[in-house]
């Protein structure tokens, strides 16, 4: 193992310092990275979510969270983020180890190997990025020990308050969830393990040592901060979200960058305060830069099916209404993209790309001005083109201008306005794409998907921001990747996950549509097949009482619930089913 540092690697740069986050830095990265172990990875330090609601942290997001140990918290609010749990990941990356709970990263890897794929994980995005790449050179000295880390990029959630219960989600992050919960039980899949907890919520009303422990953190994690990231359940719903942006707004924060996760449906005078709040905090650069992150990875009523609780149209225009009203802001568009998303993905990259279309700022003059130090826009203003509406009035306000006043223009007015981040949803496994999706779907959904990204791709100077970037592309290229790589494996473990899945696939859509008052099938006519597959899969399996054979059984032959003692209490009284 070296202790090789970032100095040490010939990086390709924008500008005169910053290291660019492309194709090329990603495979060095990734070496340097392998440099120092296998599964080293700087996000174990600089990135923490904690979900305070619960006393929950992970680091990254990706790993199953876990709880967070009251007495070392009395001890130290710093174990907010350095839980012991933690600190032996960190300990076994050190050592040239590959930490279990990152298997998510793993899995990636592990195919890109098989394939011979040059596709990369999260550890190396997440390592280059520009809020983890500074601490790089400190991380490789450490013991993993230590307690005293700040992290650089923070995502908190405060509560599990929510208007929404999302398909692909659960009690332990929406309050609608658990309503639903209580009143039907959780859902009888073969081989369960789906919607129960025992991570119960502590409600915002009550007494709540985790976010106490948080604002006696805050303080002192906020001079580390790159990036504040408020997450929920719904955040525009916790009134803590609400008091940290008004903290910020009085005490600003210029050196950090702001951003929200939001479902982009919250009741609408909630979505009033919280654009009044952010105005002010934008237009008075009391924050570096803004990013609502908003969840979506459908179209229409197949969007509102999944994501239950969604008004589509009401969410279009507050995304429009954001774009329009809001300055030195990004949007992007988090897709949890999940066997739901797969047919009517399409209709919203094109939505994506619409967006990024009107809102971004124009490749072409981008490019005039660059490289003709702002010249060549009177050329422009002079032939007045007309190129698919590149050149608009907007022109007028763009006198020629010096280099200086060029850039602190860009980073007042990012070019980039609008973006869209692709993760895979892999849990629970039935909406997992990777493993139940059908060759049919990939062909006849997916490979166009990621056809439409390509041949959109912001390639050129001229197209610069006005289609997807590589980066952007490459999560939906490495599940189709994945995808093609998994649908070719016939090993019989993997069938029987694959069949196994399908099954609670075909048995949760049809106590979903029960319980919700849905209609899968004339939702997603499309799916038919699919659907099909999935009941082949789990109708033959079938025990004398009609039971699925895949549920548990204990030792005397009776479905076993092993469920931890809290999971009882919380859904003891008002359970009907079983
Ligand atoms: S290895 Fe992957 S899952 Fe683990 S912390 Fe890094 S990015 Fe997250
Ligand atoms: S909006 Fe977010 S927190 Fe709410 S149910 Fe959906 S995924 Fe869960």
């Amino acid at each position: 193992m070296s202790d090789k540092k970032i100095d040490d690697v010939d990086w390709e740069r924008h500008g005169v310092s910053t290291i660019s986050v492309n194709h090329a830095n990603s495979k060095k990265m990734k070496q340097l990275l392998d440099s120092k172990g296998c599964g080293f990875c700087v996000a174990k330090w600089s990135q923490v979510t904690m979900h305070l609601g619960t006393g929950l942290t992970h680091s990254c997001h990706h790993p199953t969270p876990h709880k967070i140990d009251l007495e070392e918290l009395k001890k130290n609010p710093g174990a907010l983020h350095n839980t012991s749990v933690k600190k032996k990941a960190r300990k076994q990356m050190l050592n040239g180890e590959r930490p279990a709970e990152c298997d998510y990263c793993w899995r990636i890897e592990d195919n890109a190997k098989e394939t011979g794929s040059e596709t990369y994980s999260d550890r190396v995005y997440k390592s280059l990025d520009s809020w983890s790449i500074g601490e790089h050179d400190k991380i490789i000295n450490l013991t993993g020990e230590e307690d005293d880390i700040y992290p650089t990029y923070l995502e908190v959630s405060f509560s599990n308050v929510c208007n929404f219960k999302c398909s692909y989600c659960g009690p332990s992050f929406s309050s609608k969830w658990v309503q639903e919960i209580k009143k039907h039980g959780w859902y009888t899949l073969p081989e369960e393990g789906y919607n129960f907890t025992d991570n119960v919520q502590i409600p915002e009303s009550e007494d709540n040592p985790y976010t106490d422990a948080f604002w006696k953190w805050f303080p002192k994690a906020k001079e580390h901060l790159h990036t504040l990231r408020i997450t929920g359940g719904e955040p525009l719903m916790s009134k803590h979200t609400f008091k940290l942006l008004e903290e910020i707004r009085d005490n600003p924060t210029p050196d950090m960058e702001l951003s929200i996760n939001t479902n982009g449906n919250a009741p609408a005078k909630n979505w009033k305060r919280f654009l009044d709040i952010i105005t002010d905090i934008c237009n008075q650069d009391k924050v570096k830069k803004f990013t609502l992150f908003i969840s979506c990875e459908g179209w229409g009523e197949r969007s509102e099916y999944s994501r239950d609780g969604m008004d589509f149209d009401e969410f279009r225009k507050n995304v429009e209404a954001f774009l329009r009203s809001t300055h030195n802001t990004r949007l992007v568009f988090m897709s949890a993209f999940n066997l739901f998303a797969v047919s009517n993905f399409m209709p919203f990259l094109h939505y994506t790309l619409q967006l990024k279309k009107e809102f971004n700022f124009n490749g072409l003059l981008h490019w005039m001005e660059e490289t003709t130090n702002g010249q060549s826009t009177n050329l422009l203003k002079k032939l007045n083109w007309e190129l698919d509406g590149i050149l608009n009035e907007s022109l007028d306000d763009r006198p020629v201008r010096s280099m200086t006043e060029r850039k602190n223009l860009a980073r007042k007015n990012p070019n980039e306005r609008v973006g869209i981040d692709i993760a895979y949803v892999r849990y629970p496994d039935f909406l997992d794409v990777g493993t139940v999706a059908t060759e049919e779907l990939v062909i006849d959904y997916l490979i166009p998907a990621l056809d439409f990204m390509y041949r959109n791709n912001e390639n050129t100077d001229w197209t610069k921001f006005q289609g997807f970037t590589d980066q952007e592309t490459a999560k939906l290229k490495r599940i189709v990747e994945g995808l093609a790589f998994q649908l070719h494996r016939n090993d019989q473990e993997w069938t029987n996950k694959v069949q196994l899945s399908r099954a609670r696939f075909y048995s949760f859509v049809n106590e979903y549509d029960k319980r919700r008052d849905k209609n899968f099938l004339k939702t997603f006519p499309e799916m038919q097949n699919f659907y099909d597959v999935c009941k082949e899969a789990h109708d033959p399996h079938t025990d004398s009482d009609g039971n699925p054979e895949y549920w548990h059984k204990d030792s005397n032959g009776n479905r076993s619930r092993q469920l931890p003692e809290a999971a009882k209490e919380f859904y003891s009284k008002e359970r009907t089913n079983d």
